[in-house]
C-alpha cells in the first residue's frame, strides 16, 4: 500500500512546549526546582516571561541561557533574496513573505533577545532583525524613510 505519486518527506514532528502543549517548542531552558535541575521546552510565547521577569526565587535558578532548536534558525526553503518590508508588519505576513513557519520567526527573534507575542506587529526593525539573519537584503519601501516622495502629475 505505497502512494509512490506522492513522494513528499514527512515533517519531523516538532516537540510541543511543555506550557501550552499547542505550539511546538523552540526554547529550551535548564533550571533548578528544589535542588534538582529541570529541562523545560518552552514555545517562544510561553518561554517570554521568564525573560522579561526571570524569576527570582532561589528554587528557580537559571543555570544555562536558553537555547532554540538549531533547525527552527535555519534559512527556509524558498526565502526570498532580498525583501521589500513595510513600516510594520504581522507575524503572519513576514513568515508568508520569508516562507517561514511563524515560530521559526519567534525563534529566530528569541535568539536575537526579541521577544513578540503573536499578536502585535513586528516594526521595521524588528522585521529587520528576521531578514538579516536569514541573509534577505532589504529593500526601500515606498512610505519608509521617504525622504523625496515622488512628485506624480
Ligand atoms: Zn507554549
Amino acid at each position: 500500500m505505497q502512494n509512490s505519486s506522492d513522494s513528499r518527506v514527512t515533517e519531523p514532528v516538532p516537540i510541543l512546549c511543555g506550557e501550552c502543549k499547542a505550539r511546538p517548542a523552540a526554547v529550551f531552558l535548564t533550571h533548578v526546582v528544589d535542588g534538582k535541575l529541570v529541562h523545560r521546552n518552552l514555545c517562544a510565547h510561553c518561554a517570554s516571561p521568564y525573560f522579561d521577569h526571570p524569576p527570582e526565587a532561589p528554587s528557580a535558578t537559571f543555570l544555562s541561557p536558553p537555547s532554540v532548536n538549531p533547525d527552527f534558525l535555519a534559512r527556509p526553503r524558498g526565502c526570498p533574496e532580498s525583501l521589500a518590508l513595510p513600516a510594520s508588519v504581522s507575524l503572519d505576513e513576514l513568515s508568508q513573505k520569508l516562507r517561514a513557519k511563524p515560530f521559526h520567526i519567534l525563534a529566530v527573534l528569541v535568539t536575537h533577545g526579541v521577544f513578540v507575542t503573536g499578536k502585535q506587529p513586528l516594526d521595521y526593525a524588528t522585521a529587520a532583525t528576521v531578514c538579516r539573519h536569514y541573509g534577505v537584503s532589504l529593500r526601500p519601501v515606498e512610505g519608509v524613510e521617504a525622504s523625496e516622495p515622488p512628485q506624480r502629475g
